[in-house]
Order: C-alpha cells, then structure tokens, then sequence
C-alpha cells in the first residue's frame, strides 16, 4: 500500500479528499493541527469504508513539526506517493490600509511556508534522485490568486498567488525526479472556512456571483485533486486547474 498525506484533512476540502485517495486505494495520512477528535472522525469514516488511515499531527507553518510529521511518516514501510497541500487559513474580510503585518505574516505562515516545508521534505522522500520512486504533490491554491480579492483579503489572494508560483517552479525542478507538481484552484466551496465570514448575507453574495449560479461543494474539488493524482493526468505537470463554477 502506498502513502497519501493530506494535510489540514480533518474537515472541509482536505476531509473528502482524504476519503477520496482512501477510496482509490491510498493508506492516508490525515494531518491535523488542533481538531484530533474530527481527524479521528475521518480515520473512522476511511475505515468503514474498507480503507486505511491514520492522523499525524502538525503546525504546517512550524518547520520543526513538519520535520518531525514526516519522519512518523518514515516509520511506515510504505513509499509516500502523494502530497496534497491543503491546509490555509483565511481571516475575515478587511481593506488593505487596515491590514496588520501580524496578520499577513500569519496567513504566509501557513499557505506558503507551509505549503513550501511539506514540499521540501515530500521531494526528499519522493524524488528519484533520493531513491524515491516518484510521486504526485496537489497544491489547494484559489481563484483569489487570480482576482486579488479586492477590499476583501488581498493578503490571502496573494499568498494563494505565491502557492502558484511555487507549484509552476518546483513542478520544473523535479519534474525529472519523477515528481509532478500541480495545483487546484477552488472558486467559493461551502466549507466552514466561510463560518465567520463577517458581513451578514456574505455567503449569498458570493454565490451569486458564479456563473454556474452555486458555490461548489468540498467533494467537487476532492474529485480535481483526486485526478490529478492519478495515472489518468500521469503527463500533467505544472498545471493549476480552475475549480471554481466558470468564475
Ligand atoms: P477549512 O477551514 O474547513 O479547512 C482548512 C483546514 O486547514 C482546517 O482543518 C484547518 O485546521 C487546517 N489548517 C489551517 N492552518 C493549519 C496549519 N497551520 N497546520 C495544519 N492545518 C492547518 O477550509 P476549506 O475550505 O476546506 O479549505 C481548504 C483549502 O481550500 C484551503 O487551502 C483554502 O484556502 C482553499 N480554498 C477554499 C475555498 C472555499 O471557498 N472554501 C476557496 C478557495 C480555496
């Protein structure tokens, strides 16, 4: 059995996804920061569907602990095979001349040097040149790094525009390693990143807005990482996939 590490996996996009590569065979590792009750709950629910899995804890912005969450990893006779960079945070709606620095730092923290730490240490372990046999790494970005995000979180939108960058150089530095190396970028998914969103109606507003008429649901993305991950997009390096309803 090969591993899959998801993190930030213990609801929203990372819980149906771990479900996913659990359902296509992966044993998963379901990171966690805090919610080890609700990353259990996934675990249980990999298992009653006949998978496996089990949860690694870790701060994805501290390097010490990804350091020490793929080295648990390690213990597992298992080649690690997929890595999919799921967890980011999103602080409410603010205009930039209210921006703090503690609050860009923070969110950079996680989308990008998290994003960038689990990268490193999936390469040494998954690249050919380490004596790795290959692997997929999905990068979960968003379609704020396409809009900006105006007067909303232009400091989100700009590290989600980082993750980008990340995904196209880092899919070209291994991709003789036999690594590929894409990205996902979700439109307005109901997820409870959008629980504490502010302003009243919020949720509405953004919704109206998508071409498609709806927000997406956590499985419509779940399924995007899921093929990208497979053999089926096995000559897809590089690529960042607008999920987002036509928006
Ligand atoms: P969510 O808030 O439900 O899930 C995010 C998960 O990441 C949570 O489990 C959280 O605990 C975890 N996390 C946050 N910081 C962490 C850290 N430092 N270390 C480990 N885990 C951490 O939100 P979601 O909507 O499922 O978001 C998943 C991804 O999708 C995020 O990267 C988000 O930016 C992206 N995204 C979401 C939407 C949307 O509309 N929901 C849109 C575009 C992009």
């Amino acid at each position: 059995m090969e591993l899959a590490l998801v993190t930030g996996a213990s609801r929203g996009i990372g819980r149906a996804t771990a479900l996913l590569l659990a359902q296509a065979g992966y044993c998963v590792a379901v990171n966690y920061r805090q919610r080890e009750a609700e990353a259990q709950q996934v675990v249980a629910a990999i298992e009653a569907q006949g998978g496996k899995a089990f949860t690694v804890q870790a701060d994805i912005a501290d390097e010490a602990q990804v350091v020490r969450m793929f080295q648990q990893l390690d213990r597992y006779e298992a080649p690690l095979k997929v890595l999919v960079n799921n967890a980011g945070i999103l602080f409410q709606q603010c205009r930039t001349e209210d921006l703090t620095a503690e609050r860009l730092q923070r969110v950079f923290a996680t989308n990008v040097t998290g994003t960038f730490l689990c990268c490193r240490e999936a390469v040494k372990r998954m690249g050919t040149q380490h004596g790795g046999s290959g692997g997929a790494i999905v990068n979960v970005s968003s379609a704020a790094a396409r809009t900006g995000a105006p007067g909303e979180y232009v400091d989100y939108a700009a590290s989600k525009g980082a993750m980008d960058t990340l995904t196209k150089g880092l899919s070209l530095e291994v991709a003789a390693q036999g690594i590929r190396v894409n990205g996902v970028r979700p439109g307005f998914i109901y997820t409870e990143m959008h629980a504490d969103g502010g302003e009243p109606g919020r949720v509405d507003r953004l919704a109206s807005v998508i071409p498609m008429g709806r927000g997406g649901q956590p499985q419509e993305i779940a399924e995007a990482i899921l093929w990208l991950t497979s053999d089926a997009a096995s000559y897809i390096t590089g690529t960042i996939i607008d999920a987002a309803g036509g928006r």
